[in-house]
């Protein structure tokens, strides 16, 4: 059968002792856990070339949002593993940066079709010191309605820790390309509300993981859903003026959403759910509203949520560093979280 490696049972005695043994490479530092963002895209060219561009702004979004808040990121294109190509690439890469990087507490998977869109909201992490996996969900469309989309693997955490492996080792099995992952799609669809008839996807099998073995691995599953972790997008780009106009970042929820996710856009791939004009626009959107958040620390703004183009909002001076704390996101947040 399957797996993602050689089994490992003592992981947890494994980091602590390494952590002993390396203490400038600390787990926490200043009292806050060391998170590393992963995210990643195919090994080739999109088909569709746009689509290229679009990584590009997304990478960059995420690039501003880490550097900002002090988040180390790995982009990865390799598939370190063929039989989890595709979307479940995230899986391999995931168990490989927790083994890696010991020094990491939190391991932060992010789609590339999802951007940041809250520069300056951050993770209220003292919420999920009992929990090993956080992940944008409602528990009623999970465990009354068995809905396919009850949660988003599109932006989720992990702790590195035994548990975490062990999750992992029970939601890769039906992800093998080919008939494992064709048959799996069948029993997925067959219990999941709303799911097409497709193959397995690491979102849907996770949710029958957690369904089906609920008493095992709900305990530490953190279901959050008190700000977008994972936002869909169709419901918030078009509502960016609005929330420029009553609003500020910080918020994270649907007053501010912290991340706008473009499920079914597949900006990279040859065909979506939803017309790519569309889906390429409101991207330009969100990553416009998002970097007019960073330009504004620099004293610019884009002339409107479609254009490229910026224009100035301060005048420059010649005694810049009496500003300069105004406009640190770190040390001036609008909103304590
Ligand atoms: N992905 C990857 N390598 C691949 C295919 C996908 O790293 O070969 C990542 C990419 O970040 C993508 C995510 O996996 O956003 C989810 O894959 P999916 O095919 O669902 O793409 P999406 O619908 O998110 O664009
Ligand atoms: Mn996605």
């Amino acid at each position: 059968t399957f797996t993602l490696g050689p089994k490992i049972s003592d992981w947890d005695s494994q980091r602590k002792s390494w952590l002993h043994q390396n203490p400038e490479y600390p787990s926490f530092v200043r009292g806050k856990a060391r998170i590393l963002l992963l995210t990643g895209s195919p090994p080739k060219p999109c088909d569709n070339p746009i689509g290229d561009h679009y990584l590009l702004k997304s990478i960059k979004n995420k690039i501003d949002y880490c550097r900002l808040h002090g988040i180390e990121i790995v982009y990865n294109m390799a598939h370190l593993d063929m039989e989890l190509a595709g979307y479940w690439a995230k899986l391999p890469m995931i168990r490989r940066l927790m083994l890696s990087h010991p020094e990491v507490e939190w391991i932060w998977w992010m789609d590339s079709d999802a951007f940041f869109t809250d520069m300056v909201f951050q993770l209220p992490l003292f919420k999920y010191d009992d929990y090993n996996m956080v992940i944008h969900g409602y528990p009623d469309l999970l465990f009354e309605q068995k809905s396919w989309i009850a949660i988003n693997t599109g932006s989720f955490l992990f702790r590195n820790c035994q548990w975490s492996l062990d999750l992992l080792d029970d939601w890769a099995p039906m992800g093998p390309k080919g008939p494992v992952r064709e048959e799996a799609g069948k029993v997925l669809t067959a219990n999941l509300k709303g799911r097409p008839a497709f193959e397995a996807d690491d979102q849907s099998a996770l949710i029958y993981l957690l369904l089906s073995k609920k008493k095992k691995w709900m305990d530490k599953v953190f279901l959050e859903n008190s700000y977008y972790l994972h936002g869909y997008w169709a419901g918030l780009v078009d509502r960016y003026e609005e929330m420029i106009e009553k609003y500020h970042p910080g918020l994270g929820d649907e007053r501010w959403p912290f991340v706008t996710h473009f499920v079914g856009c597949k900006p990279c791939g040859s065909y979506g759910d939803y017309p790519v004009e569309r889906c390429l626009s409101s991207m330009e959107r969100a990553f416009n509203f998002a970097d007019n958040q960073v330009l504004k620390l620099y004293g610019f703004r884009h002339r409107g949520l479609l254009s490229p183009k910026i224009k100035r909002i301060r005048n420059e001076t010649v005694t810049p560093l009496e500003f300069v704390d105004q406009f640190d996101i770190r040390r001036h947040p609008t909103e304590k979280s």
